[in-house]
């Protein structure tokens, strides 16, 4: 089923692991003899992706500072212990997601890559993998971070190279990860544009955030580029049709068009903006440019919980419905699929996608 077609009283028949028909119920159970479950009166869509995840900081739930910037959020964040999330912690956050009716998620991770791995697979999710690349250090090409060690050869297959962001992560790290992103066919998650200590620090090497970042991350002979986040990020050659930049909260008309001239991929992750304070994305402006959306969550450290369908209750709520249930089913299902070169087999419930489907939730509203 596309987006825009509604079906009712719909059954979907599932024979190993694959969608083998769609239809009527009246029409399909005729001429089948399997066991039938009924879901009630319920909607139900393609699997939906949560295109931005942290699993491994989901012990850190309600631990942050709420509501008062970027700077604060992140010095409550480094004095709490990142790396300590246990394999219980990450079945319950992947169960989370399960529950939401989640196909895949991208979830970006430095620490405890193999871990969050397994927790996917032995929840039977989808996943694409960004291993994080962060810090100024110089180094002869790509260094992987501890956490990606013990990454099996099938979970490789999964794996990108993830820059963490242009403030925190050398201009040739970044560069080095986006080359094999690009040779060995893959995308390249990427902070982008999330907040102003950001947006300030990349234009002119002021600001408080710039100073909390010179004690420990950035080099002193850090030289600003003298533009923005976007802009940045296109002179390295950072942004292109198989990028996808995280956030894009501090944006200008020029930074939306460079984007969609680049063809880069936005995910908007709206609550977590909120939570930690930084303003909101603009969500009808880069609707209108055409660009290809997609949700995430982020993690439970600046985020209430895992359910992206959240993400689009709230997108709907905060437009007064101006961006609505139609088009914010695109950014959660045909959208990422597209980004991700899995559109056929995933995206739409459709004979020959891999079984699976999302129950739309009751307080969304569907005109
Ligand atoms: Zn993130």
């Amino acid at each position: 089923m596309t987006p825009e077609k509604v079906l009712d009283d719909g059954f979907l028949v599932v024979e190993q692991g694959r969608i083998a028909a769609v239809g009527p119920w009246r029409e399909l159970s005729r001429s089948w003899s399997g066991p039938v479950e009924d879901l009630g009166e319920v909607a139900i869509c393609a699997g939906v992706f949560n295109m931005h995840t942290h699993l491994e900081l989901s012990h850190l739930r309600g631990q942050t500072v709420q509501g008062h910037g970027f700077s604060q959020w992140v010095k409550s964040l480094i004095a709490l212990p990142m790396a300590e999330a246990d394999d219980a912690t990450l079945d319950a956050a992947v169960a989370e997601l399960a529950a939401g009716g989640t196909a895949w998620v991208v979830d970006i991770t430095s620490r405890k890559s193999q871990q969050v791995a397994a927790a996917l697979e032995r929840a039977g999710l989808g996943y694409t993998l960004g291993i994080e690349f962060f810090g100024h250090q110089p180094t002869q090409g790509l260094v992987w971070p501890q956490g990606a060690s013990g990454l099996s050869e099938s979970q490789w297959q999964h794996v990108s190279a993830a820059g963490h962001a242009l403030y925190s992560t050398s201009p040739e790290t970044l560069r080095a990860a986006k080359a094999w992103c690009t040779e060995q066919g893959r995308v390249f998650p990427l902070h982008l544009a999330e907040h102003q200590g950001e947006e300030q620090l990349l234009a002119s090497g002021d600001g408080e955030f710039a100073e909390l970042l010179r004690l420990r991350v950035l080099p002193q002979d850090f030289t600003p580029p003298g533009c923005s986040p976007v802009e940045s990020a296109d002179r390295l050659g950072l942004l292109d049709g198989r990028t996808l930049a995280v956030h894009c909260v501090r944006l200008s008309e020029a930074d939306i068009r460079r984007l969609a001239e680049r063809g880069t991929s936005v995910c908007l992750c709206p609550r977590s903006n909120e939570y930690i304070g930084v303003g909101r994305a603009p969500w009808a402006a880069l609707k209108a440019a055409g660009l290809n959306l997609c949700l995430g969550t982020d993690s439970l450290s600046s985020n209430q919980d895992l359910n992206v369908w959240n993400e689009a209750i709230h997108i709907i709520e905060k437009t007064g419905g101006e961006i609505g249930f139609a088009e914010v089913l695109r950014w959660l299902t045909v959208n990422p699929a597209r980004f991700l070169g899995l559109e056929n087999t995933h995206g739409t419930l459709e004979s020959g996608k891999v079984a699976g489907y999302s129950i739309v939730p009751d307080g969304i509203e569907r005109s």
